[in-house]
């Protein structure tokens, strides 16, 4: 029966790996693994190729130089500018060095780039890229018209079926469990279609779960993008880190959010406010449309703000495209040209597109090192591994989007972390040729998850709270903050969670495992979204990202640390930037003016 209410068939199955997460992050990994002929698990909540690496549009980075002059460094450069430099020097280096090669062997899977008239990648300018260190516009950014997020994920898809991976397709995971020592032992995941529990053991986990762009109403992201692989790591004891900075795309259709890409500018589209001026020549001189994203959405929210906003309620700007040939646009932008006649009614080739800022991506996540360890404070010492647990893509934080990240770099971030993660798991699995040995309280506390969720009877629903607690984080932890403002929102959503352990379903007589599935996500969101609140009102600065109109200035002196964030106690501790790279010189902190 579909959607039944049984959650009574136990089964135990186990492989050398699981990987919960089929995006770009997971797929990578797993290929990788299944190549090595490791026997890999990988669950995912919605049929792989429907993961939210589907949407990406405007495409992934790697100074291949194939339109003008390009190397690693300057891409290095503008990731640690972009990152408003708390990102992490070391990981930044190995991100960039690696991106030509993880671009081409994308190429050799089959991925369907655009070309050049001489056959090459075609690539695109996007936001804060620049030649020799901070110079004029770059041209970095590998595109497949702007599909590239499906043309990559429907090629590792395929090559994850060659590599015979072993699927769990709409299977949600609800915990991880662990073995007798307190090591990360696999996950309780469930099928959402008939119940049935899976306790899947492997020698070794990795979380590639996504972002969590549904803590806000207005989101690029997709509904399942609910920060499922964060909130799992927070109650298996390990922190998040750097949550306050959570990125605004300039560009999301007005009061819809619907994505206009970055590349949109890229191929000459510029914004205008009310008064029909290109208003980003006075924010950003030199770069001006391609500025980095948080300059570009602070001064979009700037100008309506201060009134100079278009439509009826001043509340929007608009994005010109109706300027290029009809032809750049449906060559290099035919989704865009099609989203846009789909749900605005109008066509980009002749009217201009009204934009405003849109919740879009979650620099924070699950602090890990370049081989993908999870890594976290244990008594002295900075940080360990903890064992058999390992992050890669949007979930994790490795670091190198910093305080923001540029446009183009999650796509290289899910791609080449996914694949060094693999790397270190291959080796892990080396030297562990065994399962150990289950720790069963921790399958009974994950099964008390699930079951807590067949109550029935009078209470709040899980609806209610979710949209009560998008609305307070659009009111409380937005654009730009204040100390009040972001107190306010600590002492909401607490309260949002408070009554979230009294909630029920709904009293109809069976409860829908899909019912179930949107009940145990807003658990999983609610706890990110303590996470970013108590984050954002620790860090009294602006820094990418987080902009604080009480503390306008960027302090270096007292700042340039990450943020980790315990939901035991809610407390939140710091750990240094990692500013030393791996072969060249340190960039030390400089005003940052695109
Ligand atoms: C509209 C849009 C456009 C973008 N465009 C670009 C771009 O052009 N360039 C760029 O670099 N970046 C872009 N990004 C960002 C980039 O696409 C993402 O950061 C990246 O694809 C995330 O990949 P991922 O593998 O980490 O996660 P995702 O692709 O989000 O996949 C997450 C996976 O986890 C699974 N999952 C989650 N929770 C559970 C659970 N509890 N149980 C089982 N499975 C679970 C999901 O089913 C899914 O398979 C864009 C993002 C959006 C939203």
């Amino acid at each position: 029966m579909a959607h039944s209410n049984s959650t009574k068939n136990i089964s135990y199955r186990r492989f050398d790996t699981l990987i919960i997460g089929a995006g770009g992050g997971g797929l990578r990994a797993a290929l990788q693994l299944s190549e090595a002929d490791a026997s890999v698990a990988v669950v995912s909540k919605v049929f792989p190729t429907r993961s939210h690496t589907v949407a990406a549009q405007g495409g992934v980075n790697a100074a291949l130089a194939n339109v003008s002059e390009d190397n690693w460094h300057w891409h290095m450069f503008d990731t640690v500018k972009g990152s408003d430099y708390l990102g992490d020097q070391d990981a930044i280096e190995y991100m960039c060095r690696a991106a030509s090669k993880v671009v081409y062997e994308l190429e050799h899977f089959g991925v369907p780039f655009s070309r050049l008239d001489n056959g090459s990648i075609y690539q695109r300018p996007f936001g804060g890229q620049s030649k020799n260190f901070g110079g004029s516009q770059a041209t970095r950014t590998c595109a497949a018209a702007d599909r590239t997020g499906h043309a990559i994920l429907h090629s590792l898809y395929q090559q994850n079926i060659r590599a015979k991976t072993h699927f769990f397709d709409e299977y949600f995971a609800v915990d991880l469990i662990k073995d007798d020592e307190g090591n990360i032992q696999g996950a309780l995941v469930f099928d959402i279609k008939t119940g049935d529990i899976v306790v899947i053991e492997a020698k070794t986990t990795l979380l590639a779960t996504g972002g969590a762009g549904q803590l806000y109403r207005t989101t690029t992201n997709a509904l399942i993008n609910t920060g499922d692989g964060m909130a799992m790591s927070l109650r298996a004891g390990v922190p998040l880190q750097d949550m306050e900075f959570f990125q605004f795309h300039p560009t999301g259709i007005a009061g819809r959010g619907m994505l206009i890409t970055e590349g949109a500018r890229g191929e000459g589209g510029y914004l205008v406010n009310g008064l029909g001026e290109r208003f980003m020549e006075r924010y950003a001189p030199n770069a001006k449309d391609l500025a980095s994203r948080d300059v570009v959405s602070r001064a979009i929210a700037t100008e309506i703000r201060e009134g100079r906003g278009c439509g009826k309620d001043k509340g929007h700007v608009l994005l010109k495209l109706d300027h290029l040939e009809e032809s750049v646009i449906q060559k290099r932008l035919p989704g865009i040209r099609q989203t846009c006649k789909t749900f605005l009614g109008l066509d980009p080739v002749e009217s201009e597109i009204p934009v405003y800022p849109t919740a879009h991506y979650t620099m924070g996540g699950i602090p890990t090192n370049r081989d993908g360890q999870v890594v976290t404070p244990v008594k002295d010492t900075p940080e360990e591994p903890v064992q058999g647990l390992y992050s890669a893509g949007e979930c994790a934080c490795v670091s190198v989007h910093g305080a923001n990240r540029l446009g183009g770099n999650s796509l290289l971030d899910i791609l080449v972390f996914g694949r060094s993660a693999a790397n270190h798991i291959i080796t892990q699995l080396q030297e562990n040729r065994f399962h150990r040995r289950l720790h069963q309280p921790s399958v009974d506390q994950a099964l008390e998850r699930l079951f807590r969720w067949n109550k029935k009877g009078d209470g709040e629903s899980v609806e209610e709270l979710r949209t009560d607690l998008k609305k307070v984080m659009d009111e409380n932890c937005g654009v730009f903050r204040t100390q009040e403002v972001l107190d306010e929102g600590i002492e909401k959503v607490s309260a949002l969670a408070e009554r979230l352990k009294d909630a029920v379903i709904d009293d109809h007589s069976d409860v829908f495992n899909t019912a179930r599935v949107e009940a145990l996500e807003l658990e999983n969101i609610m706890d990110v979204a303590l996470a970013t609140v108590y984050s954002a009102a620790a860090r009294t600065e602006s820094r990418g990202a987080h902009s604080r109109i009480d503390y306008p200035q960027r302090d270096d002196i007292h700042w340039m640390k990450h943020t980790l964030y315990f939901s035991e106690n809610r407390s939140i501790d710091f750990k240094p930037v990692r500013t030393k790279p791996l072969s060249v010189d340190s960039f030390p902190p400089k005003p940052r003016v695109y």
